[in-house]
């Protein structure tokens, strides 16, 4: 296992980072500050407020309504926007495939199980929950299968196994617990706690090749190359504004190959065209930025942390307690990064941290039942991070020890 060390991290890509990070406006009128929070929600580049000014003083209107110019291009904006969600997931044969736009990830997995699932089961079938994972991917599918009972159609719940180690699923449970009758399996692309690359690209070996796979990628979307040519998913959800895109923006991806077409019902109204506009401006800046150097540089943060935390006996990190190198084939370790305080209480940690300037998130983290259930501090980066930024938390986290 090659470390993405921080050294490394400093030569290839300082100058690139300094250049990406002088365009986030809340980031460097705040110097004081350290936003150390980006798995709950990511700050915006320039260029999606200038998106977004742009839109609604040149061309703001309802879309698919009107005959005039501005009704048209917002008609235009909405539907390139599908097309750039699309060749943003590696989509390489979109002409199969539907982009649905809501207001975040949890819309979208709420969405799927309210107007897809209960189309898609059949009595006697099994779902796959993640039970360990956000509880915006474990409620809906409960949900619905509450809903089906009430239509006396029986679906059985299987958790998703999980390894104790890492965090990371447990590949080789989920094949041997996974029959015929597994028809739908719902999963997440990096944990929100314990910041792993969950490998789901071993998922379809695992469940096989009839099994409908839906993807949770808010905390992957902006943060690592999501490609559904290489993951074999039918579904992908994510929030725009963890994707550096407005509040109330997002998409649910489908395949429409396995099982019914997905096609939300009701009448949906207005669609969010200023969030679809931050969302295009969003995927263009990240795509233009280098998602691979975004990941490397994150994972490198990330792994500078873990390793000076390994060195503070007053701390353990939940999950993986190792860097997680990202050339690893075991498992790696994106930006995020929750450490719990042996005698301090997480409230209190979060609070300390605040008086010296490190915005982190505290508590249990929406995390489902299954999760660790005593309070931690979760540290999640994005490219606006910088390796003095993680330097000072070590040495402030080092003073509490
Ligand atoms: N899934 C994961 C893994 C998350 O981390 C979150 C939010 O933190 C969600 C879903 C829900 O996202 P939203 O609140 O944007 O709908």
């Amino acid at each position: 296992m090659t470390a993405v060390t921080a050294p490394a991290v400093r030569d290839g890509l300082h100058q690139w980072q300094q250049a990406l990070r002088a365009q986030f406006p809340i980031i460097t009128g705040h110097p004081e500050l350290a936003y150390l929070d980006s798995a709950a929600t990511a700050q915006k580049p320039r260029a999606v407020l200038d998106a977004v000014q742009t839109y609604l003083t040149t061309g703001n209107a309802n879309s698919a309504r009107g005959t005039y110019t501005w009704a048209n291009r917002t008609t235009e904006l909405v539907e390139r926007t599908r097309e750039r969600v699309s060749r943003f997931l590696g989509d390489d044969r979109p002409e199969c495939s539907a982009v649905h736009f809501t207001s975040g990830a949890t819309e979208g997995l709420r969405t799927i199980a309210r107007d897809w699932l209960p189309g898609f089961l059949r009595d006697g079938d099994e779902i796959v929950v993640p039970d360990a994972d956000h509880r915006a991917n474990i409620e809906p599918w409960l949900e619905a299968q509450r809903l089906l009972a009430g239509a006396g159609v029986r679906v059985r719940v299987v958790p998703m196994p999980y390894q104790r180690s890492s965090g990371d699923y447990d590949h080789r449970a989920l094949a041997e617990r996974a029959g015929p009758r597994t028809r739908f399996v719902a999963a997440t692309h990096v944990h929100h706690v314990y910041g792993g690359d969950m490998n789901v690209h071993r998922l379809r070996g695992a469940v096989g090749p009839d099994a409908v796979i839906c993807l949770d990628a808010a905390q992957s979307v902006g943060h690592l190359p999501v490609s559904v040519a290489e993951l074999d998913v039918d579904f992908v959800v994510f929030s725009g504004h963890k994707a550096l895109a407005l509040p109330g923006s997002g998409a649910v991806w489908a395949r429409q190959e396995r099982g019914p077409a997905f096609a939300p019902g009701g009448w949906s109204g207005t669609p969010n065209t200023v969030g679809i506009a931050s969302l295009e401006a969003a995927l263009d800046w990240l795509e233009a930025a280098g998602v691979e150097r975004i990941e490397r540089w994150t994972a490198g943060l990330a792994a500078r942390l873990t390793d000076g935390l390994r060195r503070l006996e007053a701390y353990e990190v939940l999950g993986c307690p190792l860097s997680l190198a990202a050339d690893s084939t075991v498992q790696r370790r994106q930006g995020i990064v929750t450490l719990r305080h042996r005698a301090v209480e997480s409230g209190d940690l979060g609070f300390v941290l605040f008086s010296h300037g490190f915005m982190v998130r505290s508590d249990n983290h929406c995390q489902g039942d299954a999760g660790e259930k005593t309070g931690s501090v979760r540290v999640s980066l994005h490219v606006y991070n910088t390796v003095e930024e993680i330097d000072r938390l070590l040495s402030v986290l080092a003073s509490l020890s």
